[in-house]
């Protein structure tokens, strides 16, 4: 039989509670935020540019660049870095294209240099939500109608190259050839076809990555995962950077050939959490946030609405999540994946040793002095997915879940209702919340990671 599970409320945690708010207090907290994140923000454009540019370029030069032109084909194009400029906010396939777009019209129309610049031009106003979801009807005139008004006649028929990335080989970059008018139309069309709102998310979702990172503390941790690839196809790894001001924690989880779906994601979180909670005691709130892209390994409606939990197996009280464009702040846990990578090849090549398991991987990797490396058993993966198979079972669907990058769990009227809150930005803007609510059943619990801690046994 199914039971409500009581509500946990041990002394400690409302002492932490109260520390917590004292603390945190809601004018500090705005000062401290705006210092902070003035001082960071422009270091970390300059980092996210750098990484995602490398990361871009290798991949073009590892590939063999093909260019074609007007029929002919020519080998070796570099790729420009001026599209990469400061107003870009997201370095993906569909903003890179867009830009490539803006730059060729640009000397066209007067005033639109970036792709903020042409947005602004189409749009009432670039940071309402409305308007760039397409639920404004100014907005909804159609745009090439306005940029028209804006060329002058003789450019119209005008002949102008422009570069684009290939849609399935982002390898592969193409220059087309088109008139200024027929560009027009194309770039109004993406703009309208969702462009906007993707531009939109990714600034909104950018900013609260750099809030969140800054305004983290002892209390309110902000915590970036990711699956770096695999080590000799045998060895799923598993990261996670913690910031809490201005302490961190560099953590890496291994286990033998996980299938990288949302049961593993769960139980790797599960040690990661025990992990950042013995280095931070006073934790209270935890927000998760993990690259856009891949739903088989965070954004589906099982790992999301498995976060009703967090309350009842991590004596947590807020848990939130957020997703970003695929390469933000991909430098610094990539970084991560890739030190612990070549610390274990190193040792391993100076000993003649070939790392064929998890275990062998794990020996290799845990005296790493950054980087704190956890073994998570095959047995573990396997009972948990049990648990949660459960549990997950009769989650509803949530509706539009790719367009929806930010989730909060909210308690409801009783210990065991639950709701998870979800928004397209972390803006939480009313009108676009989703609510949907979940029943907590006690026989649901997940067993903490190791064997000397209690064990809440189920009925
Ligand atoms: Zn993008
Ligand atoms: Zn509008």
């Amino acid at each position: 039989m199914k039971s409500p599970s009581t509500a946990p409320a041990p002394n400690a945690r409302a002492l932490a509670r109260r520390m917590y708010r004292a603390r945190m207090s809601e004018e500090k907290r705005k000062e401290t935020n705006r210092r902070r994140s003035e001082r960071r923000r422009q270091q970390q454009k300059k980092q996210l540019l750098e990484a995602t540019f490398n990361l871009l370029v290798d991949s073009l030069l590892e590939e063999s660049v093909e260019t074609v032109l007007q029929g002919e084909q020519h080998q070796g194009t570099t790729l420009s870095i001026s599209s990469l400029d400061s107003e870009q906010i997201c370095l993906c396939k569909d903003h890179e294209n867009f830009s490539f777009l803006v730059t060729a019209i640009s000397k066209y129309l007067p005033g639109c240099d970036t792709t903020e610049d042409f947005l602004e031009i189409v749009t009432c106003d670039i940071n309402d939500i409305k308007c760039m979801a397409g639920h404004c009807l100014d907005c909804n005139e159609p745009i090439v109608d306005i940029l028209y008004l804006l060329i002058s006649p003789d450019n119209i028929n005008r002949k102008v190259k422009y570069k684009q990335l290939q849609e399935a080989h982002i390898e592969l970059l193409v220059l087309h050839e088109n008139t200024v008018g027929q560009l027009i139309s194309i770039a109004s069309e993406k703009a309208s076809a969702g462009y906007k709102f993707h531009h939109y998310t990714n600034k909104v979702q950018q900013i609260a990555f750099e809030n969140n990172r800054a305004n983290s503390s002892v209390f309110e941790v902000f915590l970036h995962i990711d699956y770096a690839s695999r080590y000799a196809d045998e060895v799923t790894i598993f990261t996670a950077i913690v910031y809490a001001g201005e302490n961190h924690l560099l953590l890496t989880l291994i286990a033998d050939d996980a299938t990288e779906d949302y049961c593993s994601t769960i139980t790797f979180l599960k040690a990661v959490i025990k992990e950042l909670k013995e280095k931070f005691p006073t934790v209270m709130e935890i927000k998760i946030v993990s690259a856009d892209g891949n739903a088989s390994h965070f954004k589906s409606k099982s790992n999301l609405g498995n976060l009703v939990y967090y309350q009842q197996d991590y004596e947590i009280n807020t848990i939130s999540w957020d997703f970003f464009a695929l390469y933000h702040g991909k430098g610094e846990i990539d970084f991560v994946g890739n030190s612990i990578k070549n610390y274990v090849k190193e040792k391993a090549d100076l000993q003649n040793v070939i790392i064929d398991s998890a275990e062998k991987f794990y020996t290799y990797a845990k005296d790493h002095e950054d980087i704190s490396v956890i073994y998570v058993k095959r047995e573990e993966l396997v009972e948990d997915c049990e648990v949660l198979k459960a549990r997950t079972f009769s989650f509803p669907n949530i509706e539009g879940l790719e367009n929806l990058h930010h989730f909060e769990v909210v308690c409801g009227t009783t210990p065991y209702d639950m709701q998870l809150k979800c928004w397209p930005t972390s803006k939480c803007e009313e009108d676009f919340e989703i609510v949907i609510d979940y029943t907590l059943y006690e026989y649901d619990v997940l067993e903490e990671s190791t064997n000397n801690k209690s064990v809440i046994s189920a009925d």
